[in-house]
């Protein structure tokens, strides 16, 4: 079972109609539902479960920009001010806070890696600190165990994925946002060559724009449409402790170990070097793209050949309208801890950190990753089909991002100046010729 999520009830109506319907609860579809409706625009958002139940209340809840592609640094620069005044913009707590973020380097060749990105992330305004070794353990003078140097980032911070997506919702429900949860959406229809209603399990929604910020389901929402989105998913665990005193300071990944404090008194630990990949079908057809990334993170990736495949296959069908579909079956994605994780993150914390043995272990969870072969979402209008909008993709960095990208989807969907470059995020780049590439700096 996944973290307890704070609860947000639905809106009590049901609409027929909306300027905007944005699918999906999690962190991209609220932050744009958000930034809609404070445009005022009439705004709709779509869950099939309950919000941030997904990826967006799984992950490890950093805010970075230690390490990130360059491409995404525009936009994470803007996050990074969004996270700064969103508890005020939305009058709630989100467990924001600029602790910094801290890389320790595994061998000299990552320490290399640090180096070069740290140079390159200066034109984007950034300042980060290249640490020797010596420096790297004054930081984290508790932790024992190797470091090869260090990068620490220290205006990079930490959220409460528990809280602040529905802490965001909330805010935008009071600006008039409807907010209708169990609800599946089925299809997006369209008349004239462009979008005219959402079908869900409860009914239609008239509508002239979409914006699908479905996660992990993005791909098959978009193949029931005849788009092809080359996304897969990647499984990752992550353990929540038992209050304790200790405290990094800033969110660190040490030693294969990822770990910040949280605003509960706790941890929230994470392998940071091994992840698990299944074969299945979308996995064999996208296989030449995501070869190059697949090959740099072979020894962080497991392929796993098991249920998965098999599920996928038979189940995993794009919805029809007056069908049930695969969206209502599976209201939350809740993947299966990986066995051997748990076991590998006590280890690892006990030769880290022998204060903290045995790890006061309160809860685990799983969490599917949606992922590009280049490792950067995608943030487009959807040239074959006008008024349709996908910001999804995000490659395990959309917590940290999410803000910053619900603003840029909103100003595509508005039509208006974007906040910043949109063009990296497009969805033509996997058909107009661009050589895709992933960068990889951690
Ligand atoms: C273990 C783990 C650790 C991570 N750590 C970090 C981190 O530290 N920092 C960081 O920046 N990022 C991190 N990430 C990545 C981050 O969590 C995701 O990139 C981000 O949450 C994606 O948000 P999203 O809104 O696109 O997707 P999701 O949060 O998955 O939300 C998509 C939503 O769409 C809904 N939906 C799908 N289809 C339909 C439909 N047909 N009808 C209605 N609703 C539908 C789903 O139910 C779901 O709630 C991590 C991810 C994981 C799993």
């Amino acid at each position: 079972m996944g973290p307890s999520v704070d609860v947000v009830p639905s809106s009590p109506t049901f609409p027929t109609s909306a300027e905007v319907v944005v699918i999906g609860g999690g962190i991209i579809g609220v932050a744009t539902a958000l930034s809609l409706v404070q445009q005022g625009i009439r705004t709709v958002l779509l869950e099939k479960g309950t919000v941030a139940a997904e990826q967006s209340s799984r992950n490890w809840g950093w805010c970075r920009r230690t390490g990130r592609d360059l491409r995404e640094l525009p936009l994470i620069n803007l996050s990074m001010q969004l996270w700064e005044g969103m508890n005020e913009r939305v009058q709630r707590e989100t467990g924001f806070r600029r602790c910094g973020i801290l890389y320790a380097a595994r061998n000299t060749e990552q320490h290399q890696r640090h180096q070069s990105w740290v140079r390159e992330a200066q034109q984007y305004g950034i300042h980060s600190d290249l640490l020797s070794p010596e420096q790297v353990r004054q930081q984290l003078p508790q932790l024992q165990g190797e470091a090869f140097g260090g990068m620490l980032t220290p205006l990079d911070g930490r959220a409460e994925p528990q809280k602040a997506v529905p802490a965001m919702v909330q805010a935008a429900m009071e600006l008039g946002l409807n907010l209708q949860q169990h609800c599946a959406v089925r299809t997006i229809e369209r008349a004239a060559g462009q979008v005219s209603e959402v079908v869900t399990e409860h009914g239609a929604i008239r509508c002239q724009q979409v914006v699908v910020a479905g996660g992990a389901w993005s791909r098959i929402l978009l193949q029931g449409l005849g788009i092809t989105l080359p996304q897969l998913k990647v499984l990752s665990s992550v353990v929540r402790t038992h209050p304790v005193d200790f405290d990094p300071g800033p969110c660190v990944s040490f030693g294969s170990v990822a770990m910040r404090k949280r605003l509960d008194g706790g941890l929230t630990v994470a392998s940071s070097a091994i992840s698990t990949a299944d074969i299945t079908l979308d996995a064999l057809k996208f296989s030449a793209q995501f070869m190059p990334a697949f090959w740099h993170e072979r020894k962080a990736i497991r392929l796993r050949v098991g249920a998965r495949l098999f599920e996928e296959a038979l189940h995993w069908k794009p919805g029809q309208a007056d069908k049930h579909s695969i969206y209502e079956a599976i209201r939350v994605l809740d993947p299966q801890v990986e066995s051997d994780i748990i076991p590998q993150i006590r280890e690892r914390v006990s030769k880290l950190l022998p204060a903290l043995t045995p790890l006061p272990i309160a809860q685990s969870w799983g969490g599917l990753i949606d992922s590009m072969p280049d490792a950067i979402p995608v943030i487009s209008a959807v040239e074959s089909l006008p008024g349709l909008f996908v910001a999804t993709g995000f490659s395990g960095h959309g917590f940290g991002i999410g803000p910053g990208a619900g603003q840029l989807m909103a100003d595509l969907v508005l039509n208006r100046t974007p906040s910043v470059d949109a063009h990296p995020f497009r969805l033509s780049r996997f058909s107009d010729g661009e050589k895709i590439k992933a960068q990889f700096w951690l």
